[in-house]
This record gives structure tokens, sequence and C-alpha cells, in this order.
């Protein structure tokens, strides 16, 4: 026994509280920005340009790069380097790393930036930003393409053929830092100087500098560089347990701040004293391990793709065929319901990870708009919410007067018989088209057989298929509601199995559909002549037939999309159907992340059940070489590109691009910690 945690830190919220703050509270502002006669860009408020006005792009490769001794770092080791900044600003910190980056590091490799903005740019002040530099033009491009809405919290833009993610936080540093963990390889401190923006150079950053920085890993010593030679900024970074240096500064600026990480400045705790014991990941799997994937259904494929494109050896194994379970619908809609209310950490996770799905599917199937031949799989036409009635109209109300949301995420509209809700970059999208194209990867192999029982630990696995016994270093179980018949009696894991029907419906004598349409049923625009409706929502329900009283609920819902579809309500053809089996999880987000053995955490997490708050500090007995990704419910398409990131970056011991508050809300242990606190084990 090492000792216990009585009073956890602030900023670590535990699994348990699914009602936290997160950094995603207010409203995003743009800045006001003012151009000089060479074309660069000053903010009004700080009264300081973004960049030298010497050289923005020189100073960016001095101060930054050489000062972490960039490129040379790149050049040696394998696995994640991970750079974080205060002040993304125009990007151009960023852009000249991956530059650098993309001419130095070696192949195994792989770039995480994580930049916190509080004053994000529009796309337009971007766009003029960014054409000063025409040597990036080509990475400006990609930046400004992904470039996301303007809505709080973690976005992650990832070029997986460039091994190089940037998890892009809008928010303010000090609401940000507490939610991040490292490790870090290197910080870049811009964000205008103290003397014009006193309000971030804090103690509280520096503290969080310090959280941050104390690593576990012996091998990864951050380094710090900064434009700034502030005596506030050296003593702060010297606290943070940073050995500084004062050295020449870029151009006119005399000096510059410079240090590596030491820890020398007092008693330091160990990195394990920073994070509650379910936030230390298992040690980190090496590159080019072998993986089994159990299920290929969206969350298999999804996580299939994500740790191939990180250099893992995957063998995906589904006795059934690619996306055979509720991933086998014909149509999907990729959309997200966020919440009006409290669900701060739902509507943080979903509208992160729609985000992140609706570029994952344009990445892996094409775009329609240039390539008629990718209308068959996926249509970005736009899905409306409708508010059938007046529950969901006060609901929406209720939310756009809380948030207000950018146009670009989302837009209260009525239209001639409708009013609604409108994601207008969302669509439909073909899951099984999908899930096809994520594998096509020459890393993943697909095996017709069922995993049928494991055995070993991480790095050393026996996995029994039906076909025989295969060795691989761990093991990913994507199989929904099917979970327990290979997770077995040592979990504890209360997912729920929902039915639900499809009606497919002769569609040429229906009215015209150009969106996806929501209310208590979907629908969306019809493909070869079959519009998709449903689907029908049944707990505690295993019949796999088609029935027709599910038919009839589904056909009694067309009344909700508005009065050109009540007629067919009574009318339609039903040509066909489909039944498929929903997870879902008691509050209704996934789980995605390792596993932990059942019994073994009861007993040493005893203590517990008396007092939630004495956390025993001990190593979290993990089911060795075991992930979850399950729970995906009818979100699938929204929400599995996100928690297959996650569990890859978890794998190769990244840190991770969602909040902390996000990461332990999905965690797949997080039911068996809260039952255990209530004494319900
Ligand atoms: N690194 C940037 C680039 O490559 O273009 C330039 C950064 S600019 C000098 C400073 C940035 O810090 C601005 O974009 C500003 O909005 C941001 N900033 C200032 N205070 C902040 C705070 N408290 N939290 C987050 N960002 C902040």
């Amino acid at each position: 026994m090492l000792g216990f945690i009585t009073m956890p830190p602030a900023h670590h919220r535990q699994a348990t509280d699914l009602k936290n703050q997160t950094p995603t509270k207010q409203p995003i502002q743009a800045p006001e920005l003012s151009w000089n006669e060479a074309g660069l860009p000053i903010a009004d408020a700080f009264d300081d340009p973004y960049f030298s006005v010497e050289n923005g792009l020189e100073e960016t490769r001095y101060v930054f790069l050489k000062n972490n001794q960039l490129p040379e770092r790149f050049k040696v080791g394998s696995g994640p380097f991970r750079i974080i900044e205060t002040g993304f600003g125009t990007g151009l910190n960023f852009l000249a790393t991956w530059q650098a980056f993309n001419q130095e590091a070696t192949s195994e490799r792989w770039l995480h930036f994580t930049s916190v903005e509080k004053y994000p740019l529009t796309k337009e002040q971007l766009t003029k930003a960014l054409a000063l530099w025409p040597e990036l033009s080509d990475l400006s491009h990609q930046l400004i393409e992904r470039y996301p809405p303007a809505t709080p919290g973690f976005h992650v833009l990832s070029w997986p053929e460039e091994r190089v993610t940037l998890t892009l936080i809008f928010a303010d540093v000090h609401d940000a830092f507490p939610e991040l963990s490292g490790p870090v390889d290197a910080w870049y401190l811009d964000g205008f100087a103290p003397s014009k923006n006193p309000a971030m150079w804090s103690d509280e950053l520096f503290k969080e500098i310090r959280r941050i920085s104390r690593n576990p890993s012996p091998h990864r010593i951050p380094s710090v560089a900064t434009f700034t030679a502030a005596g506030l900024v050296r003593r702060g970074l010297k606290g943070a347990g940073f050995h500084m240096a004062k050295v020449p500064g870029f151009g006119r600026k005399r000096e510059m701040l410079a240090g590596t990480y030491q820890a020398t400045t007092g008693p330091e705790k160990s990195a394990q004293h920073n994070r509650l014991p379910w936030q230390l990941m298992p040690a980190p799997l090496h590159y080019g391990s072998h993986v089994v994937i159990a299920g290929a259904g969206l969350a298999g494929c999804t996580t299939a793709r994500a740790l191939a494109e990180r250099g893992f050896k995957v063998t995906l194994c589904d006795p059934e065929g690619i996306a055979s379970g509720a991933s086998g619908n014909p149509q999907g809609g990729l959309y997200i319901k966020l919440a009006a209310d409290d669900q701060a950490t739902h509507s943080d996770f979903y509208r992160q990870a729609y985000l992140l799905a609706l570029k994952e599917v344009r990445r892996i199937l094409g775009d329609p708009a240039k390539d008629d031949t990718k209308a068959k799989y996926w249509d970005e036409c736009g899905v409306l919410q409708l508010a059938y009635d007046e529950k969901e109209t006060k609901r929406q109300q209720r939310f756009i007067e809380r948030h207000q949301p950018t146009a670009e995420l989302v837009q209260s509209i009525r239209q001639e018989s409708r009013e609604g809700l409108l994601y207008p970059a969302a669509g439909w999208v073909s899951p099984v088209d999908f899930c096809r194209a994520l594998i096509q990867h020459p890393r993943i192999h697909f095996n017709k057989t069922a995993v049928i029982g494991f055995s070993g630990e991480q790095n050393n696995m026996t996995l029994e298929m039906a076909d025989g016994a295969i060795h691989a270093d761990a093991l990913v179980i994507a199989t929904a509601h099917q979970v327990k018949e290979l997770a077995g009696e040592n979990t504890h894991l209360p997912i729920k199995k929902i039915r639900g029907q499809l009606s497919y419906l002769d569609a040429t004598s229906l009215p015209d559909l150009t969106q996806v349409l929501c209310a208590r049923s979907y629908m969306a625009p019809p493909i070869n002549g079959c519009l998709v409706l449903g689907a029908t929502y049944n707990l505690k329900d295993d019949d796999p037939e088609l029935r027709d009283s599910d038919h009839q609920t589904n056909l009694s819902h067309l009344t909700d999309f508005g009065h050109e579809w009540e007629k067919a309500a009574s009318t339609a053809d039903i040509i066909g159907g489909r039944v498929a089996f929903r997870c879902t999880t008691p509050d209704y987000l996934p789980m995605a992340g390792p596993l932990v053995q059942k019994q073994a955490f009861i007993e040493l997490f005893q203590p517990m059940t008396k007092n939630a708050k004495r956390i025993p500090r001990e190593p979290m007995p993990w089911l060795s070489g075991v992930w979850l990704n399950i729970g995906h419910g009818s979100r699938g398409l929204a929400s599995t590109s996100l928690c297959a990131e996650l569990i890859a970056e978890q794998m190769i011991g990244d840190a991770v691009c969602s909040s902390q508050t996000v990461t332990d809300a999905l965690s797949p242990n997080r039911f068996l910690l809260r039952d255990l606190i209530r004494n319900k084990l």
C-alpha cells in the first residue's frame, strides 16, 4: 500500500462526477484585428502584433524551434512527440513546426501539437494572415480546410498520412490547462508580452506547467522556450522546475528565455501524485505491436484504422463479416443531439466527436461534391431536428438561448411546414461502406472468425480464435452488446441491449426529401428508390425477426415530418426492413479505454466504500492488454472516430486529444468505481 490521496486536487475530477464544469462554457469571441502596412495582424485589444514585424517565420524558427532543440529531437526515437503552446493565434508556430517535422522526423515519430487559444481568428482572418507565408502554403491550406467552427472546447485535427495531430482548444489557458496532462516534450510559451497580457502569465499558469511537465517517463524531459525575457516569466518557470537561461532574442529583441525541466527546485512529488489512479494509463505498447480487434462494426473498424495509422499491425476479427450488426444499416444519420441544460460533459464529448467524425468520413470516403461516385456512400445534405412537439420546441429554444452556437454548427430555422435545429454540415452515411473503406490499409488484416478467449498479458497474449490460436500484444473488444462473452465475469459493464427496427419504404410515391429529418424517427433522402425510416427502440427484446407492429410504429412517426407526410403514414409501401441491436450504457456515453479486473479493483479500493475521497494510492489492477470500445448506442457514426483516436493515443502513450473530464467520463471502469463508492457491488 502506497498510502491515500485524501483530497483530490480540484482539477482532478472523478469519473463519477458527471455534472462537472469543463473549459467550454464561455462563448467564443474572435479578435478585433488591425493590419499594418506590411499586412501583419495586430490584436487591437492587446495592441501587440501576432509575430515579429521583422520576419515572423524566422522568429518562430529561432525562438520556438531552435531553442527547444528542434528539429534535432525529431530525428531520434520513436513514438509521439508532444508540444504544448499558449496562444495558437494564426497557427504560424504550428505550421513551421509541422514543416520541420515533415523534413526531419523519423518515420516512427508522431507529432502531437496541443495549442490553446482564447480568441480564435475567424477562417477569413486566418486565411489572410497565412497568405503572408507562401513557403508554407501547402500546409496552411490543409489547416484552413480543417479549421474548426468557433465552438468552445477541444478540437482534434488529424493528418495521419503526415503523422500529425493538432489538438486545438478554444478556451482561456486557465480553463484548458487543468484539463491537460503529460507527457509533454516541449513548451512554446507565446501569448503576447506579459506587460500587455498580464492576466495570462499568472502563478496558476506556472503551477499547471509544473504539474503537466512532471512526466513519469525519464526519456521525455520537457524543454521550454518563450520570446519574452520578463523576470516574472523566468521566476515562474524556475518555480515550475525548469532550469532557465537568458539567450539572445530574435532580431532587435535583446533577450529571450529557454530552459529544460529539471525538477530540482524543492521536494518534487512523483508523477503518480498528479493523477488519480484510474487516470494513469497502462505502459505504452511499442511501435509496430500486433493488436487483435474483436468486432468489425464502426467501433472496431475506426479503431483498426487509428491503430494501423500509428504503425500497429492489426488483425480485425468478426465471424459475421464487416459491419454486420447495428453498423450494417444502409443509411445512418451522422449528427448529434446536444443537451440544452446541464450535461456539459455529454455535449463536450459529442460536439468534439461529431466534428472529428465529419472530417474522418470526408477523408476516408472522399468528397461527394467533387466526385459523383461518392454520393452513394454519404451526403452532407444537412440534418434537421424537428421541433415536433411542445416539449422539444421548448428544449430547442432553451438550447439556442443558453449556448448561442455558431451557425456553422447548428442554427434554428423555420421552413414552410417545419421548424427545428439544422446541423448544416451533417448528413447521412452508409456505415457499411465507411467500415469497408476504413479497413483498406496495408497494416489491417481482416479475419472472418470469432475471438473466443484470451490469456497472458500485454505484449505476450494468446488469443483463441474459432480457427486456432494466435499471439498478439493487446486485444481491443469492440463487440457491442456481446462484450460479456469475451470480457467475462471479472468485469463490471452494465450495458443495455436495445432492439431497433428500420422500415424500408418505396420512395416513388413519397414527397421529395433532400435532408435528413429527425423527430421520433429519422429518415434520409432515398437511395435507389428506397427510403429508410426508423428505428424503433425496445429494451429487453431479443426478437431478431421483422415485426409488422414495428413497421406501423415507424409509419405513425411520419406525421412528425410535416403535413405533406401525413398521407404517407397510411399509404406508404413497405418493401423491407432490418432489425439490429444497439448497445448503450446507463449514462449514454460510450466506453473507451483500458479495462480493469473487477475483483482486484474492489479489494484494493475498498476504503472508498466508507469515504469516496479516501482514494488508495494504488496502481490500477488492469486486465493486462485488454481495451474496450463499445456503448455507442445509435450515435456510432458520430462517436466512434474520437473513441478510436483516444484508444490509439492511450496505447502509444501519447497525451490524449480530449479533456481529462471527457476521458474520465468515457472510462470503461466508471460504473465499477461508481458502484463501489455507492456500496452496490
Ligand atoms: N503562436 C501564434 C502564432 O503562431 O500565430 C501567435 C500568438 S499571439 C502572439 C498570442 C495569442 O495568445 C493570441 O492569439 C491571443 O488571443 C492568445 N491569448 C492571449 N491570452 C490568452 C489566454 N489567456 N488564453 C489563451 N490564449 C490567449
